[in-house]
């Protein structure tokens, strides 16, 4: 199964996307974590980005289209994806539409987190101060909401066109959010991966 985790920044995205990975053996597509990735090792693609994301805008269709690219072969041997933060554009999602038919595969389902842009405020202001995330800082906050309201918004229709939206409360506490998104999966069919029971280390002699 291929997922889309749809919503602003700061929605929430992550932490479910890595929950569904423990809990159902996907894989997490984050661009975000890719593009940060790159920024830290110094590589040439890490410095073509570093401006654009300390600005909060959005780097280009094809850089990320082409990161996606790259890891989708695993991520769909491995049982699935969960694209977070991926699509953001509508030629995103049509190119993302085109690799996936050519691989005989589909998005499955789109997850939208729908959450109050005010609220994020607060939210954003409390993970910066833990955080530290240069593009978390109010100013620059307010771009990556723009450039969502602007460029990624538009996406809504996109998907709820091909009967693939589901909507969740994103402004509920982690474990009703959690619920919630479950509940839509299990719908789908969507199995949890048993967890393996925690078993104390042997003894060191
Ligand atoms: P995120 O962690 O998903 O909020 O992404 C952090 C930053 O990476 C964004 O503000 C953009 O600058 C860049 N980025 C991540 N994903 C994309 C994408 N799909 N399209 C364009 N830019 C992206």
């Amino acid at each position: 199964m291929n997922l889309i985790l749809f919503g602003p920044p700061a929605a929430g995205k992550g932490t479910q996307a890595q929950r569904l990975v423990t809990e159902h053996g996907m894989v997490q597509l984050s661009t975000g974590d890719m593009l940060r990735a790159a920024k830290t090792s110094g590589s040439a693609l890490g410095q073509q980005v570093a401006g654009i994301m300390d600005r909060g805008e959005l780097v280009s269709d094809e850089i990320v289209i082409a990161l996606i690219e790259q890891h989708l072969p695993a991520a769909e041997a491995a049982g699935g994806a969960i694209f977070d933060g991926f699509p953001r554009t509508v030629a995103q999602a049509q190119a993302l539409d085109g690799m996936l038919s050519h691989r005989h595969s589909q998005i499955d389902v789109v997850l939208r987190l729908v959450v109050d842009h005010h609220a994020l405020l607060s939210r954003i202001a409390k993970r910066f101060e833990e955080q530290g995330r240069p593009d978390d800082n109010p100013e620059v906050f307010e771009t990556r909401l723009s450039a969502y309201a602007a460029q990624t918004a538009p996406l809504l229709p996109y998907y709820q066109i091909s009967g693939k939206l589901i909507e969740v409360d994103g402004m509920a506490d982690i474990a009703s959010v959690s619920a919630a998104v479950d509940a839509a999966l299990d719908k789908l069919g969507l199995q949890k991966v048993p967890q393996p029971r925690f078993k104390p280390a042997a003894p060191v002699d």
